[in-house]
């Protein structure tokens, strides 16, 4: 049995796992992993170098030459890749368009998969995506699957791009986007993303970030060693 903590946080697209995994590894110490913006940092590498995203061969031989690092500050998970600080923008929409496609790949999946699971390997975790609970870490002590109304999700996605500067994405474009990314992800051969049958289901539609961080503590706190 594992020593170390590991909270898995699954869901569907914008659906608040980000803001709840960092709460919550505020709240507890541990280490925030965001593991869908190391996805997106393939896809940005794949982007910028023009590499169509149908060549399979070409994107997974472009992991040779790709480096991906986390540095933890505030709470925040800022990603680099190979040295570069790119945490904005994988977040903007060229990418969110293509991430799908590219986690799709299986040899992606195994590379991303490896990293993630050396990276919880004997620290307190709390990590989101999508396979955490059902692949990464079958293991994870606790385990959240999120949901919301889609409608909320969308408005949610387009108020953070407009907060970050996009005026041109609109709230139609952001809402076909999680559609299609839910139906990619849920429907992919690789991996799927399908709620683990230990995982406790949490729908934030009509719940505040305090409500739900309360009742995600509720649920791991009996697995601390003490009570915090
Ligand atoms: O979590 P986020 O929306 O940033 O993830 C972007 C995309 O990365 C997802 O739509 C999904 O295709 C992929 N992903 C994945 N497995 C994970 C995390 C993200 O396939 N564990």
């Amino acid at each position: 049995m594992r020593k170390n903590l590991v909270v898995a946080i699954d869901g569907y697209s914008s659906c608040g796992k980000s803001t709840l995994a960092k709460a919550l590894a505020k709240k507890l110490g541990f280490i925030y992993i965001d593991s869908g913006a190391m996805y997106r940092a393939v896809t940005l590498y794949i982007i910028r170098n023009h590499i169509d995203i149908n060549n399979h061969k070409a994107i997974i031989d472009a992991l040779h030459h790709i480096e991906l690092n986390f540095h933890a500050r505030d709470y925040e998970s800022h990603i680099t890749l190979n040295g570069e600080e790119v945490s904005e923008e994988i977040r903007q929409m060229p990418v969110s368009e293509k991430v799908s496609d590219v986690s799709a790949i299986k040899e992606v999946r195994t590379e991303m998969v490896r990293q993630q699971q050396r990276m919880g390997k004997s620290k307190n975790i709390v990590m989101d995506g999508r396979d955490i609970g059902t692949a990464v870490f079958e293991d994870a002590q606790v385990k959240f699957f999120m949901t919301a109304d889609p409608k909320i999700r969308a408005e949610r996605r387009f108020k953070e791009l407009q907060s970050k500067g996009d005026h041109h994405t609109s709230l139609e474009d952001v809402f076909e986007n999680l559609a299609h990314r839910d139906y990619a992800d849920t429907t992919r051969k690789e991996s799927p993303l399908i709620r683990a049958e230990d995982a406790i289901i949490l729908d934030n539609t009509d719940i505040t970030p305090d409500e739900q961080l309360e009742f995600a503590l509720n649920k791991v706190r009996p697995h601390l060693p003490q009570q915090l």
